[in-house]
């Protein structure tokens, strides 16, 4: 008996090592193939819509993992744009749909990282000028460690069940890319999602922490066009013309009060002119002014009343200065490239810290603020949010650098900077254990 028991005692303990093969070693296994697929992807950043390579590269990978792949999924309602959408299904028995989304796309800026495996890529954009390309927003690591949970969650099949659906999403910088998907039927062909789940790298957050946000977490964002119309003339002859530059001063000056005397303080908005153009000449009066501004909200209600409010500002102060009623100011609001909000189920979200603080510890989660920005992640839990989701966040600084910028009273480069460096591999690591955490719990036997 004493024999037998010494003879099985190896067998017994890799039984055992093998049940106790935790996440974090799958993870720390899978990290230096991921570091060499991240440095890759960095090195060779596409722009939006643009994004073959890294589609072909995703695709790839989650065949590896044991999805079954489509790859050009997406149609954008601009014809000429082709659609690079990865969509890969990982399927074991039945359960519930969890979709997990990454973004592909890179952004038009010159890297200023210095980093060895820094980008050098300039390419032509769609007007035809030469721009660089960097991964300035980080949507690299999210690739990384998108592939990283496939890998894992392909290797840790006895602990789920149900329907993977992993969506590699283009042109996420323009706001495009997922309503691309869903018009090819990304619902339709695979069914709708019991959760969805989407990842953003954090440019003030340590690496090795998650943050996330309660309710909404990023904003309605809407670009809105505004033409001011005048009638142009001689500078020295006020009088015989109507100057739509003093016009356009008004209305911006107007459009403030939307902000500050129209809206409830609790409910968030920002409205920016980030671009005014009139005029040729310092004696000619221009016929009109050109305005594009960015407008942010979270509810929805707020938003259709603050982009009620500007046409009616814009076109109050038009007839205030007396101009005839055909010569209105025009303003459209583009369908593209508006988003709507991203809302974390306050459910799904509690549920998540809970298994985060367990994977990672309670001093490595942490609630944050939410943004004015935009990411159309919001478009999988539809306008109505009905299918629940969360987008949450996990560093990308290391904690050396953040004590460093903020003795020195320094900002640390934001997303989007051409100096914008991630530290690769707890920034990966901590989005593999986040995400495949997150999935884990949701489909667990
Ligand atoms: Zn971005
Ligand atoms: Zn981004």
């Amino acid at each position: 008996m004493k024999l037998f028991s010494i003879l099985f005692l190896p067998v017994f303990a890799s039984v055992v090592a093998f049940a106790q093969q935790t996440l974090q070693s799958l993870a720390d296994a899978e990290l230096p193939s991921l570091l060499t697929i991240y440095k890759d992807v960095h090195s060779h950043p596409e722009l939006s819509a643009h994004e073959e390579r890294t589609a072909a590269l995703v695709a790839k990978e989650l065949r590896a993992a044991g999805c079954e792949v489509t790859e050009h999924f997406g149609s954008y309602d601009d014809p000429k744009l082709k659609a690079y959408g990865v969509i890969g299904v990982m399927k074991n028995g039945d359960g519930p749909t969890v979709l997990v989304r990454t973004d592909a796309d890179a952004l038009p800026v010159e890297e200023e990282t210095g980093l060895p495996y820094a980008s050098k890529v300039v390419v032509k954009n769609d007007d035809g000028r030469d721009v660089h390309v960097m991964h300035a927003c980080g949507h690299d690591t999210h690739i990384a460690a998108f592939i990283g949970t496939a890998r894992s969650l392909g290797k840790l099949k006895d602990q789920w069940h149900g329907t993977i659906v992993f969506v590699a999403q283009p042109a996420e910088e323009i706001g495009t890319g997922a309503r691309a998907l869903l018009k090819d039927g990304l619902y339709d062909r695979l069914g709708k999602p019991n959760f969805a789940l989407g990842f953003h790298d954090k440019a003030d957050i340590p690496a090795g922490h998650i943050g996330v946000t309660e309710g909404y977490t990023s904003a309605n964002v809407d670009f809105v066009d505004v033409t001011v119309r005048g009638i142009g003339g001689h500078g020295a002859y006020p009088h015989k013309i109507k100057d739509p530059i003093v016009l356009a001063a008004e209305i911006i000056n107007t459009w403030q009060t939307i902000v500050s005397r129209e809206n409830n303080p609790l409910d968030p908005v920002v409205l920016t002119v980030g671009s005014i153009h009139g005029g040729t000449k310092h004696n000619v009066i221009p016929d009109e002014v050109k305005m594009q501004l960015t407008v942010r909200t979270y509810k929805s209600k707020v938003r259709e009343r603050v982009l009620a409010d500007i046409d009616r500002i814009a076109k109050g102060c038009a007839a205030a200065a007396g101009m005839p009623a055909e010569l209105a100011p025009i303003v459209s609001v583009p369908k593209d490239p508006s988003t709507i909000a991203a809302y974390n189920n306050p459910e799904l979200t509690k549920r998540l810290v809970a298994i985060w603080k367990k994977s990672l510890g309670d001093e490595n989660v942490e609630m944050v603020d939410p943004t004015m920005g935009g990411d159309d992640f919001s478009e999988y839990s539809l306008p109505d949010h009905s299918i629940p989701a969360v987008y949450f966040h996990f560093g990308a600084v290391d904690p050396a650098k953040i004590e460093e910028f903020k003795k020195a009273g320094k900002e640390l480069p934001t997303l989007h900077s051409s100096k914008f460096a991630p530290v690769p591999e707890p920034t990966i690591r901590t989005g593999v254990i986040g995400m495949t955490t997150a999935v884990l719990d949701l489909m667990k036997k």
